[in-house]
């Protein structure tokens, strides 16, 4: 089976199994984990940031982060795709307490001039505008890439108004890679980051969460209250360590893949609107004689799995599990249809 649901279904490879089986681990929770201290430290230092919280979940560090920057009542300016407001369960709400403000971006992405507008002002009557979160690449935009001249011009709308500016990296990674960006042009400018080790990087758990000492200080205690104390969590660590040394630059190549399959989607007459790739990700409109639902089962029995997100729309992923022989054979069989 090739599995084009998600970059969350990779499975660890030996390599990463053994360096996992090597860990030193304690107890995280007394702060005594040495390999979760590595990776919390390695990454902060990526990134030029002070600090770091290894955490169970992308959810759970965009949570964190939202409840450190917000207090209940305020309210959070991002897009109207946004993971923290679409996949988060109503966690903004639930657990910070706070409403959104949602914009219409351009598949995922916001601009300055859009948060400008979105600013509530200071009155007694309107919830206090506290926080900015991007998402960089974006999920439901379909693997888009901010340019980072964009995200400078937010930060100054940030910097004069006073707003925390958060950055959803689950993928972050793949935007660095494809925009040829550094980790530490993000750090300079966002004042938290989490990013996931479990997507195209193939853990198989875990996301970190960077910010200033303050703020991780504050995150570590949240974390404890939202349940996400682990113990001898150097185990999973180890495998962000063997991620961040090995599987950032292979990247390049599930991009490549995803560039690849859109051509031959491109060339079917039962194939609408193709958004740009600029990632790994693939958002295709099925249309005419096939909905997405029915083009999804006809992968399926040869041997292909993906996702009808909606009627219309279907999603590929790349990712490390996903070979150059296999990306052949998914290209042969949309041929063949
Ligand atoms: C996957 C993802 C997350 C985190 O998801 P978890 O499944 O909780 O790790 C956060 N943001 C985006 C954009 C994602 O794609």
């Amino acid at each position: 089976m090739i599995d084009l649901r998600s970059d969350t279904v990779t499975r660890p490879t030996h390599l990463m199994l053994e360096a996992m089986m090597k860990a030193k681990v304690g107890d995280d929770v007394f702060g005594e984990d040495p390999t979760v201290n590595e990776l919390e430290g390695m990454t902060a230092a990526m990134f030029g940031m002070e600090a770091g919280l290894f955490c169970p979940s992308g959810t759970m560090t965009n949570q964190i982060a939202i409840k450190v920057h917000t207090q209940p009542g305020d309210e959070v300016i991002c897009d109207k795709l946004a993971h923290i407001y679409q996949y988060e369960g109503g966690g903004i709400a639930f657990n910070s307490g706070c409403s959104v403000s949602l914009l219409e971006g351009d598949r995922g992405r916001i601009t300055a001039q859009q948060i400008l507008e979105a600013i509530n002002p200071d009155h007694d009557y309107k919830a206090k505008t506290s926080l900015v979160a991007l998402e960089n690449t974006t999920n439901r935009g379909g693997g888009s890439c901010y340019n980072f001249a964009d995200i400078i011009a937010i930060k100054e709308v940030c910097n004069q108004h006073n707003l925390g500016f958060h950055l959803d990296g689950a993928r972050l990674f793949n935007a660095l890679v494809e925009k040829n960006e550094t980790p530490k042009q993000y750090g300079e400018v966002f004042d938290s980051i989490s990013i996931c080790l479990s997507k195209g990087l193939g853990t198989p758990v875990g996301s970190v969460l960077l910010g200033t000492h303050t703020f991780i200080k504050k995150a570590r205690r949240i974390r404890k209250v939202f349940g996400g104390g682990m113990r001898q969590a150097g185990f999973l660590a180890a495998a962000g360590i063997y991620a961040l040394e090995n599987n950032i630059d292979r990247l390049r190549e599930d991009h490549l893949h995803a560039k690849q399959i859109v051509t031959a989607l491109a060339s079917k007459e039962f194939v609408g609107e193709i958004l740009p790739v600029e990632t790994n990700i693939i958002i295709a409109e099925i249309i005419g004689t096939l909905n997405s639902v029915e083009f999804a089962q006809k992968m399926q029995e040869a041997g292909i799995s993906l996702m009808a997100i909606s009627p219309k729309q279907i999603r590929m992923v790349l990712h490390l599990d996903v070979s150059r022989e296999m990306v052949q054979k998914i290209i042969q069989t949309i041929e063949k249809l």
